[in-house]
């Protein structure tokens, strides 16, 4: 056991050395536009709350009477004795919001990816993922035995090949599996253009909306509808923009569920979600689909940071998506800037290698619905003095 303890810490010293290791803070009042932190007030620009329903009282509201009413939880899995009333109301509401014939539900949507693909796909198919897809999706191919090919983020040559190769290896059923959005970069999956390719090719397309679903596209319905094309199937998140507390799912064909339902392992072999959870959910998802009002604040605030950041003359990747990431070139201007923007009152995190490639390192801004102009004025301050001080700003 010395050995072991010791070999671990061992290594732990060497992500220290190396400036990887991960630092917690404890936020000590709920996630919303401003956290505290100890006895200090941050405006926070890190949170995945795109529509400020965090914090809502109406999400509250909605979990306190499931406590009262349902208890804390279904000590049990699904398919024994955890099925309750407010799970299948919440995956109706999930299918009808997103166009789909049904929905199951997860712990989480890491889950709903890692149990996805081995129910549907075996030896004699095959799976196409974008290269910068998410660490569940990964982890969901690893674990099935599909043939597995991967292609250029975003790059539709690339995935043309790919398919190509599939269909010559004679896959029998073909699936692309993407990000709806990319999320170290706030870039768009082209859909349409992937959609395309999977009729030519007669392949399914599976997205991940977890950065989407609830403010991406029309009525927030995620960004098949913003392509304006369907996608077969979707899992997503109540992690993120719908409350984020917890659990995810996936949306699709009712056979696509029923399969899901009788050879998912993390939804076989795992508890049911809370009740509580699930009323909240639901109460986000009415708040979603008519959310115009929040979209629209959350596409000025966008609008606001990004401009603000530019005039600035920070670099800044381009796009539309309130994930809007400050480039700051090696790891150490990261860290630093991050520091420095922490002691002003602005809560940031840095990103480097190796969740983002060597020499692009990043503050990785996200905008919400629930900040304000004063906020976000105060947080472009901030940005320029820590930008001069550490030398992101020339
Ligand atoms: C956050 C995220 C997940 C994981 O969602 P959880 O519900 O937190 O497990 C999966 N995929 C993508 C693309 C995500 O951004």
């Amino acid at each position: 056991m010395s050995d072991f303890l010791n070999g671990i810490e061992t290594e732990l010293g060497e992500l220290d050395a190396a400036g990887l290791l991960k630092r917690e803070r404890e936020i000590v009042s709920p996630q919303g536009a401003h956290v505290r932190v100890g006895s200090g007030d941050f405006i926070n620009l890190c949170a995945n709350n795109y529509l400020g329903l965090a914090d809502d009282s109406r999400l509250v509201a909605a979990a306190r009477g499931a406590l009262d009413s349902h208890g804390l939880g279904m000590a049990s899995v699904r398919f024994i004795c955890g099925t309750g009333d407010l799970h299948r109301a919440l995956e109706a509401a999930v299918a009808a919001y997103l166009g789909m014939e049904d929905a199951i539900l997860y712990a989480a949507c890491f889950d709903a990816n890692g149990g996805l693909f081995e129910p549907l796909l075996g030896a004699e198919d095959a799976v196409v993922s974008d290269a910068l897809n998410h660490a569940s999706i990964i982890d969901g191919i690893r674990l099935c035995k599909a043939q597995r090919f991967r292609y250029r983020n975003a790059d539709m040559d690339d995935l043309e090949t790919q398919l190509r190769a599939a269909r010559k290896a004679g896959a029998r059923r073909v699936m692309i599996a993407t990000d709806g959005v990319f999320s170290m970069d706030g870039y768009f999956a082209p859909l349409a253009e992937i959609r395309a390719l999977a009729e030519r090719y007669e392949a399914v397309v599976m997205v991940d909306d977890c950065h989407a679903t609830g403010f991406v596209g029309p009525a927030g319905r995620g960004t098949p509808a913003r392509a304006g094309v369907p996608a077969d199937i979707v899992t997503g998140t109540f992690g993120k923009a719908l409350g984020g507390s917890i659990g995810g799912f996936t949306a699709g064909p009712r056979p696509v569920v029923e399969m899901l339902r009788q050879r998912s392992r993390p939804y076989l072999f795992s508890n049911a979600l809370p009740p509580a959870v699930c009323a909240a959910a639901i109460e986000a998802l009415k708040i979603a689909e008519a959310g115009d009002d929040l979209r629209a604040r959350l596409d000025d605030n966008a609008a606001h940071w990004r401009a603000g950041l530019e005039t600035l003359g920070f670099e800044v990747l381009p796009g539309e998506h309130p994930i809007i990431p400050v480039m700051t070139g090696e790891a150490t201007a990261a860290q630093a800037m991050a520091a420095r923007l922490f002691e002003l009152g602005v809560y940031v995190a840095g990103f480097f290698y190796p969740v983002v490639p060597k020499g692009q390192a990043r503050i990785r801004t996200q905008m919400s619905a629930a900040l304000n102009r004063a906020d976000l004025d105060l947080a472009l301050d901030a940005f320029a003095v820590a930008g001069r001080e550490t030398g992101v700003l020339a």
